[in-house]
């Protein structure tokens, strides 16, 4: 006998309805819609990005040329500061390409994994709830169900308030490079993209100050032009190199402690994957479990700070973190994500644990409800 899958509106459940307990009710993207909503002006940040970062190219050639072919007189070295100047910045613009080209994370629908050729994209959450023939995977589904796509919320996903859209492994909603979010699907092709424009400003930088340098003390060698160009190319260089430099970096510590922005930036969201907190007895408000960040007091606060400071939940070594993101472990990966950046390993849905969080959330769930004890 085959089986039809049951109107919700001919045959209501039998009882309440059960409301899940896994809603995600902490909004994790708190930034209003895109300020540019869906106008042209969403690429003025962008189109301003790839000037900033071409502008230079004339003031360099000029020094390349007048600097290293006619004062140095060193084809060499001209060719090789080409070689290196150019790779780099066709390294950046190929990475930029995949950012913008690729989607940063879908959240596949186990509905329609289950009936491709459905062509109902959108699923009544109320519909979800009340089949209970073949929807199983949906309504088991480990983890948190977003309120605004109603729909599962895998790990580490977070919905996004200016995609309005839930992105897997979401690392932050980027307006400069297309107005769009940096997730599992294009985060490595992001720090391929911060690391070549950073190499390239600081190559520049130093190629220019040395320019400047040799303009100072040999003033007859050289065009009264050249010296100008040194400059504005220097003083280009070194704030590139603060601004994008110290972005670059944060994004390698990010990497290296499998981290993301949104993670380092929200001790709270820790207590989502505390254990089930130990029997409360205290007379005062009994935290919810997993506990809500605005039920907690001062002290636990403090609390959750220090073991989000001690405890990075994904980080299972440096090498295997790099690995997760780069694709290194793949024989010549490593080679493809140089020239393209590219996407994160896995399918984004899940990641494996640092082996030490569970006792450490174990103990930081009994100390959550001791503290408040001792108080
Ligand atoms: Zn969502
Ligand atoms: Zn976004």
């Amino acid at each position: 006998m085959s089986t039809t899958r049951r109107s919700p509106l001919l045959s209501p459940p039998r009882g309440p309805v059960p409301r899940p307990t896994n809603w995600d009710d902490e909004d994790d993207d708190e930034l209003p819609g895109s300020p540019l909503g869906k106008s042209w002006l969403r690429y003025v940040p962008l189109t301003l990005a790839l000037t900033l970062m071409l502008a230079p190219h004339p003031s360099l050639l000029i020094v390349l040329v007048n600097y290293h072919l006619r004062v140095l007189h060193s084809p060499s070295r001209f060719l090789t500061h080409l070689l290196v100047t150019y790779t780099l910045t066709f390294c950046a613009v190929s990475s930029l390409i995949v950012i913008l080209a690729r989607d940063p994370g879908p959240v596949p629908s186990p509905k329609r994994s289950e009936a491709p050729d459905s062509e109902s994209s959108s699923m009544d959450f109320a519909q979800a709830l009340l089949d209970t023939e073949d929807d199983e995977p949906l309504i088991r589904t480990q983890g948190k169900w977003c309120r605004k796509c109603v729909a599962p919320k895998p790990e580490r996903s977070h919905h996004c308030s200016s995609c309005g859209r839930c992105v897997l492994k979401m690392d932050h909603h980027c307006y400069w490079l297309g107005d769009k979010c940096i997730g599992h699907r294009n985060y490595s092709a992001f720090v391929h993209f911060l690391t070549c424009v950073s190499l390239l400003s600081i190559y520049i930088a130093c190629l220019c100050v040395q320019a400047v340098y040799f303009a100072f003390t040999n003033p007859l060698a050289i065009d009264e032009n050249t010296p100008l160009h040194d400059i504005y190319l220097a003083f280009y260089g070194i704030i590139m190199t603060l601004v994008i430099g110290s972005f670059w970096t944060y994004h390698l510590y990010l990497t290296t402690t499998n981290q993301t922005t949104i993670e380092n930036i929200s001790p709270y969201l820790l207590l989502r994957h505390l254990p089930p907190l130990p029997p409360q007895t205290s007379t005062r408000q009994k935290l919810s479990d997993p506990p809500l960040e605005h039920e907690l007091t001062y002290p636990q606060r403090r609390l959750v700070r220090d073991a989000h400071y001690q405890l990075k939940i994904y980080d299972v070594g440096w090498k295997r973190n790099w690995a997760q993101v780069m694709g290194w472990s793949r024989p010549r990966g490593w080679m493809y994500r140089l020239w393209l950046g590219g996407g994160g390993k896995g399918d984004g849905r899940t990641f494996p644990h640092n082996p030490r969080a569970e006792p450490l959330l174990t103990r930081l769930a009994a100390e959550l409800v001791s503290i408040d004890k001792n108080q």
